[in-house]
Order: C-alpha cells, then sequence, then structure tokens
C-alpha cells in the first residue's frame, strides 16, 4: 500500500492545486450537517468525510463510537498506532484508485458532505492551555521596545522555552466572535489605574500543538517520547490585550490580558502529515542543557499569512507573511521542558508556540510589532490607519506547507472584534 504522504496519491475527489485539503492532508475536525449532531470528519477538497458514517458501516478499524462523539480526544487516547492506521486507512479509502467507497453510491452520499453546508466546531475538549514565547525576533522586538537593545532578551530566554499557564475555558474555534475585553489599565503618566474597555488590542500569530497522549505525574520526557504525544497542530490567534498586559504582568507575567480568548482553525493537521517539511531549526547557542538537547529535525517549512479586514474595507490587506521554521525553541523542546520539573500532561492540552515573527520586518506577527507599539500605523487601502486592532476588524490568518504541486494548510483561523457593551 503507498503511504499516505506519497506526492502522487491523487483521490476520487477533484482536490484543486492550491487546496489547503488534498489526500497528503487528511486533516481531523469536527462539524455537523444535515441536522446531525456533531461528529468527526477529515477534510478532503472542498468536502467532509463523514467518520462516524464509515465507522458505522464497518470500514475503520477502531474503538466503538470512537467518531460520533463532538471531539477527538478519545480518538487521540487510541495512541500513535490507531492514529497512523486510521489515517492510512481513510487514504486507501479516499484513493483514485480504489474502488471501495469510489463506487459505493450509497455509502458515498451518507459519507461526503460539502464543507459549505457544514458548521465547524472546536475539535478538542482543551484540557489545559500553555501559551509560550519561542521565537527569538519576537521576544527581542519585544524587548527592544520594553527595556532597549542592550537587555532585549532576559537572561534565562537563551537556556529554556518560556512559557505561562493560560486559559482553557476561552480556546473558541474559528468564526468566533471575540468582545474586546475590559480591564484595569494605567497610562505611565497616570497615578492610579481605571477600569474599561481595552485600547490595544492585539493579535498573535501562532501554532497550536494538540497533545494527544498524557503523562504521568512526576514523568520526565525524552525527546522521543515529547513527539510521539504530539497528535497534531492548529493555527492560533492568542488575541492579547496589550494595556492590560502593560500593567498586570509584574511579577507573574499575562493574566487577564491573555485569559479573554484563544481562537484556533477547526482542522488539526496531523504531525503525520507534516512530516515532508521538517527541517532543522535555528542553531541553538549556549548549547541547551541536556535534558533540553535534541537530534532531530524538529521544526517545519510552515507559511504563515495574516490578512486584516476593517468593517469597512471590502478586501482583506495581508499584513504578515513569515514561518514557522524560525522558531528558536520546537514544539518538542517546549514539551519536554514542560513535563521536566513533574507537571502531567493531558489530552487534548493546547500548547501555543508563542508569536512567530521572522528576522523581516513584513513577517512581524503582532500588532505591537507591526506598528512598533503604536508610533508606526499601518496604512491600509481606502485611507484607514491601525496601530491596534478596531471594533469590526476581522482577522484572518492561514497556513500551509507547500509540497510539489499540492498543499498541506490548516484552512485559516478567523475572528471579528465585536464591541464592550
Ligand atoms: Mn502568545
Amino acid at each position: 500500500m503507498p503511504h499516505p504522504n506519497d506526492p502522487k496519491l491523487r483521490s476520487f475527489i477533484d482536490v484543486s492545486p492550491t487546496s489547503d485539503f488534498p489526500i497528503q492532508n487528511l486533516p481531523y475536525g469536527v462539524f455537523s450537517a444535515r441536522g446531525l449532531a456533531p461528529r468527526i470528519g477529515v477534510a478532503i477538497g472542498d468536502d467532509i468525510l463523514d467518520l462516524w458514517e464509515l465507522e458505522q458501516d464497518g470500514r475503520l478499524n477502531v474503538e466503538p463510537g470512537t467518531f460520533a462523539v463532538p471531539s477527538l480526544n478519545a480518538f487521540m487516547l487510541q495512541g500513535a498506532k490507531v492514529w497512523s492506521q486510521t489515517r492510512a486507512r481513510i487514504s486507501e479509502l479516499l484513493r483514485a484508485d480504489h474502488p471501495e467507497l469510489r463506487d459505493n453510491d450509497e455509502l458515498r452520499k451518507l459519507a461526503l458532505v460539502p464543507m459549505r453546508e457544514a458548521r465547524l466546531h472546536l475539535p478538542i475538549a482543551v484540557s489545559g492551555y500553555t501559551d509560550f514565547y519561542s521565537s527569538k525576533e519576537h521576544a527581542t522586538n519585544v524587548g527592544v521596545m520594553f527595556r532597549g537593545k542592550d537587555n532585549a532578551l532576559q537572561p534565562n530566554w537563551l537556556h529554556m522555552p518560556i512559557g505561562y499557564n493560560g486559559r482553557a475555558s476561552t480556546v473558541v474555534v474559528s468564526g468566533t466572535k471575540v468582545k474586546r475585553p475590559r480591564g484595569q489599565l494605567k497610562s505611565p503618566n497616570a497615578d492610579s489605574p481605571g477600569f474599561g474597555p481595552c485600547r490595544r488590542l492585539d493579535f498573535e500569530l501562532e501554532i497550536g500543538v494538540v497533545i494527544g497522549q498524557p503523562s504521568a505525574m512526576g514523568q520526565m520526557l525524552d525527546e522521543a517520547q515529547a513527539e510521539a504525544m504530539i497528535f497534531g497542530f492548529v493555527m492560533l490567534n492568542d488575541w492579547s490585550a496589550r494595556d492590560i498586559q502593560q500593567w498586570e504582568y509584574v511579577p507573574l507575567g499575562p493574566f487577564q490580558a491573555k485569559a479573554f480568548a484563544t481562537s484556533i482553525s477547526p482542522w488539526v493537521v496531523t504531525r503525520e502529515a507534516l512530516e515532508p517539511f521538517r527541517l532543522h531549526g535555528p542553531e541553538q547557542t549556549p548549547a541547551p542543557l541536556p535534558y533540553l538537547k535534541q537530534a532531530l529535525p524538529n521544526n517545519y517549512d510552515l507559511e504563515l499569512d495574516v490578512a486584516l479586514r476593517t468593517g469597512e474595507m471590502g478586501t482583506a490587506q495581508n499584513i504578515c507573511r513569515t514561518n514557522f521554521k524560525y522558531m528558536y525553541w520546537s514544539s518538542v523542546q517546549q514539551l519536554v521542558h514542560h513535563a521536566s520539573s513533574g507537571c502531567a500532561m493531558n489530552v487534548g492540552d493546547l500548547l501555543g508556540s508563542g508569536t512567530i515573527s521572522g528576522p523581516e520586518k513584513h513577517q512581524r506577527g503582532s500588532l505591537l510589532e507591526i506598528s512598533w507599539n503604536g508610533a508606526e500605523p499601518i496604512e491600509l487601502p481606502g485611507g484607514a490607519k491601525r496601530t491596534f486592532l478596531e471594533d469590526g476588524d476581522q482577522l484572518v490568518m492561514r497556513g500551509w506547507c507547500q509540497g510539489d504541486g499540492y498543499r498541506v494548510g490548516f484552512g485559516e483561523v478567523e475572528g471579528t472584534i465585536v464591541p464592550t457593551e
């Protein structure tokens, strides 16, 4: 049987070369359509393959009811062998040269749903959400703005992936409106803070790691163990209230500035689908401590794109184009470090990569950096200017790995800002 990542594979379903969802991808998500309860499906071209219909028809070898539920957690718990076998089986069922589903009209009608007729839901029950700060370019930009060039990176930054524990309760799926957060605000010249709507609302371009296997409390992970626990990846927008953050973050780090919303893409791209796009990250100097050393290429050549559309604009304007490959600390190192104290990891944990910025100006992954803390407003078609997000602004992030004649993509994570009442 050909490997599901084989670039030569074709599906009997027509998939355009610029589609995010060719047969080489097969990302998992949760959807509802035709008035039926949410269940698990796989994106293929402009369609969704309903895995619950296939499971009921005896075509998939998983624990009964795995795909009838509105989250991927039970499937993920079954382990990497089941993930791999299931993906290979779905690939086989969708192949142009395999008649089983292709020539079964009845099953095909039941199992294929046009994506435009479906509603996409949060794909995982998020157990915990941790956000990292692992782009050296981002951390340096922020450091220069707030502490000056000579102290840009804090002394700990080059020795471990810095992170904080965020909120799982407000992780939402793409398309969910984001209400402008309220909080304590204190301008540098004011004597005391006030309470009101955030005025410096920002996005952060990130990739989220979905943890598919648990680790025990007290257990340390090595590189191979950590990698094996990663089920897949999503696009992630870590919405941030910069003015709230600036006043609250000393000494324990972000709290309310990040807790009001985090948006993720509805499709989880599997680690296996990204395998052909692995590469080594930037050289790490000084060498990480032994427990953080990695031998494998744990970064990915994954192109990223952010577009902004104000309420008045017809089409969105690109405001950032970068790549996940620039990340200094890899997802594997983040997970190894996360568990290193003895912290147990759960199925459904979500790890945000941290804002992904690159070395060039157009590669900055937040408005804080793009507008240089408000000093350099961006001009948009139609004459509007932005330093931070206004009510009615829509933000769309996309990501994809470019193969030869196909792309393994994430779809998009979209969010529109609505006013505080
Ligand atoms: Mn973040």
